[in-house]
């Protein structure tokens, strides 16, 4: 196996679990005798040593700041049954949080470093897995973390791949980079317009060929829930509804009325298709296409108030550089939500930037909140859900905030 040397004093980080080698802690690479490159190719499993030459862990190799991401830290090679051995530990931590229920059988899986696998995500849909692969490593892996998938979760029938936004975009890629890996002609799959999958039995349409992501936002679960719980009587509004998660535990909850709100039409019609399957009787929904900061501004004008708003943007800022303008991007949504909540009304604002931290976050709010002038209490501070743990060793790992607001 290639090995991956290392400054002095470099091993340290490695040394309390943080799994990640970046490019300058690296003295020297000792190519194994297969290669003909001068490097790794990216994606191969390589051996990480100090300089020292203490076996410190072994890794996918890849091209860029984070030169290594390491799969285990005790081993010289990788063990014979870790896909299986870590997809079963992750399952096990789902089992005992008791996500896996007759009434839910929506979850994330495996979340990445958080889960102690850094690059991979999978996320269940009833029978079906949707592995997404962050690095050239793991997409090397896919059919034997397939195989794991099949073994260690009694329920998974079918594993889709579903990598093609999230694969470095500048790496050779041999292989497919979306398609079936394993699909069981038994399963309830005949054709994915009719694939349903439960989420604290309320049923979700799921489309991840067509949709963002692995087709479904799991991470927003107990969020969702805690607006079911303050629904009740309320006009709500769910901006950024993508296919309504917030807006069907809303109805579940008793709320009066509820409008929904995206930019993309595909999602506006997933809404409207879960509405009917959920509820088929509720007249008290509104599904709308517009673009937030234009509906926000026109139902103002109109004099339009509501009683619950949620905010839930896509990320504003994908990197570091991105930061300033998604804090002000955050500072002007939250303001003009503000503006139109009824005295005594509550506003859900999340943001899923990794890179805006939820001081930063909270600032935007608060600036927003001082902007319109009202008196404002932090009633809970969410984040990220129980499936989507955080490794103590990678704090990088948090992204989720929220927080839920009264505005007297
Ligand atoms: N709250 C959702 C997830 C939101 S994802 C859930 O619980 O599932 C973010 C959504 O914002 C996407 O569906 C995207 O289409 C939408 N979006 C992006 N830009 C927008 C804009 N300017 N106005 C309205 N919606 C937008």
């Amino acid at each position: 196996m290639t090995t991956v040397i290392l400054k002095p004093h470099k091993e340290e980080s490695l040394k309390r679990f943080h799994p990640w080698v970046f490019s300058g802690a690296i003295a020297k690479v000792v190519l194994d005798a297969s290669h003909k490159s001068a490097a790794p190719e990216e994606g191969e499993m390589v051996c990480v040593r100090s300089s020292a030459n203490e076996a410190l862990g072994v890794g996918h190799w890849q091209v860029g700041s984070i030169a290594v991401r390491i799969l285990d830290f005790a081993a010289e090679e990788l063990p014979r049954n870790f896909w299986h051995e870590r997809i079963r530990a992750a399952y096990k931590v789902r089992e005992a949080i008791g996500l896996i229920r007759p009434d839910n059988n929506t979850y994330r899986l495996v979340h990445g470093e958080g889960d102690f696998l850094p690059g991979l995500i999978v996320d269940v849909y009833a029978d079906t897995a949707v592995v997404q692969a962050h690095s050239v490593g793991m997409h090397v892996s896919r059919n034997e973390i397939a195989k794991a998938l099949m073994e260690a979760v009694p329920q998974i029938q079918n594993v889709y791949y579903k990598s093609d936004d999230t694969l470095p975009f500048k790496a050779q890629i041999e292989g497919e980079k979306t398609g079936w890996l394993i699909k069981n002609q038994e399963s309830k799959i005949k054709d994915l317009d009719e694939f349903w999958s439960m989420e604290n039995g309320l049923s979700f349409r799921i489309d991840w060929l067509r949709g963002q992501k692995t087709g479904f936002f799991v991470d927003q679960r107990e969020n969702r829930a805690l607006v079911e719980r303050y629904a009740k009587g309320k006009d709500v509004l769910n901006m950024f509804c993508y296919t309504g998660g917030f807006s069907l535990y809303a109805l579940r909850g008793g709320a009066q009325t509820v409008d929904s709100v995206d930019v993309s039409q595909k999602a506006i019609d997933l809404v409207t298709i879960n509405v009917a399957r959920n509820f088929p009787k509720a007249t008290n929904h509104q599904a709308v296409v517009a673009d937030a900061f234009e509906y926000l501004s026109a139902q103002k004008a109109a004099g339009k108030t509501y009683d619950l708003i949620i905010l839930d943007p896509p990320a504003f800022a994908k990197h570091r550089d991105a930061v300033k303008n998604a804090l002000r991007g955050y500072q002007r949504i939250n303001a003009k939500a503000i503006e139109m909540i009824r005295p005594g009304g509550i506003l859900f604002t999340f943001s899923c930037s990794q890179a805006v931290d939820k001081e930063a976050f909270r600032l935007a709010v608060f600036s927003a909140a001082a902007s319109i002038g009202r008196n404002v209490r932090i009633l809970h501070q969410l984040h990220q859900p129980q499936d989507h743990p955080i490794n103590i060793y990678h704090p990088e790992g948090e992204y989720l905030k929220g927080l839920v607001l009264y505005v007297e």
